[in-house]
């Protein structure tokens, strides 16, 4: 069914009827999850993030064409991506590998804003005994607090660092976001800003007054974005005021590493640092 459809019978029938519907949907998603961990059960792959092991993840992603056609990292369907268990994909496992294993970032006590906040991560940082953890989201049924990256409700210079993956493509003025992320942080501070990146667009495609889902799901490859990142991206974070380190999955794990964890070659990690002055 598509969205907007979906919206106009969501105002049509009762509250308690959707609601109904929406835990019996959360409800087959779990029954999902709990029967892949039995089908599963195998030692080829290992999520770094809940530390399982079974003989493939899950397929996740939809396979949609602008995606396929602009080879899109980290969208679109993978068919060894999610963890049965955690639900960890591909970009969570890249992030916990480098983060918990392979820098000092989480060596020394950090006050941490996770934006829109990973199921999968969310209870490794909450039980961190180096991370004071805040969460956030647009939706305050999705988060502890209800916040707007374009307008954090935190003074300048309050945050040691922020996380927030897959958020930037939804939003119009995705500047403004990075630039108030830029002024949470402390001097040194680091963000990680996640993004779908496209293989085939050098410049990154958005029309942020585009409102029509039908036409953005053509065009950007989902109903609610409003672009599709080109290898101009990095650029843009460096344009806002931030220093920027790539982190490859090839610098963190060896070819049997990528296997193991099922991370995809292409996808880098863009590691924004507040300068110190
Ligand atoms: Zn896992």
């Amino acid at each position: 069914m598509q969205r907007q459809h979906k919206e106009a019978l969501k105002n049509r029938l009762p509250s308690f009827v959707f609601s109904v519907y929406h835990s019996l949907r959360i409800l087959i998603i779990d029954i999902g999850y709990a029967w892949a961990k039995v089908q599963l059960v195998g030692k080829t792959v290992t999520c770094p993030v809940c530390e399982r092991s079974f003989r493939a993840f899950r397929p996740g992603g939809k396979g949609i064409e602008i995606l396929k056609q602009y080879q899109v990292v980290g969208a679109g369907f993978r068919l060894n991506s999610i963890c049965p268990h955690c639900r960890s994909k591909e970009r969570d496992r890249l992030l916990w590998l480098y983060l918990n294993d392979y820098s000092s970032l989480l060596a020394t006590p950090i006050r941490l804003l996770h934006m829109a906040p990973e199921v999968s991560l969310k209870p490794v940082f909450q039980n961190h005994p180096n991370v004071e953890y805040l969460n956030g989201d647009l939706d305050p049924k999705l988060a502890d607090l209800e916040l707007d990256l374009t307008q954090l409700d935190f003074p300048d210079e309050s945050l040691d660092a922020l996380i927030c993956n897959h958020v930037l493509e939804h939003i119009p003025d995705d500047r403004r976001a990075m630039r108030e992320v830029l002024r949470v942080l402390k001097p040194g501070g680091w963000a990680i800003l996640q993004v779908p990146i496209a293989q085939k667009l050098d410049t990154t495609i958005e029309d942020p007054e585009l409102e029509d889902p039908v036409e953005r799901e053509k065009r950007f490859g989902q109903y609610d974005h409003v672009r599709i990142y080109g290898k101009d991206y990095g650029e843009r974070l460096k344009s806002c005021g931030f220093d920027l380190t790539v982190v490859t999955p090839e610098s963190l794990v060896a070819e049997e590493g990528i296997w193991k964890y099922a991370l995809l070659r292409k996808e880098h990690l863009f590691v924004a640092r507040k300068p110190r002055q």
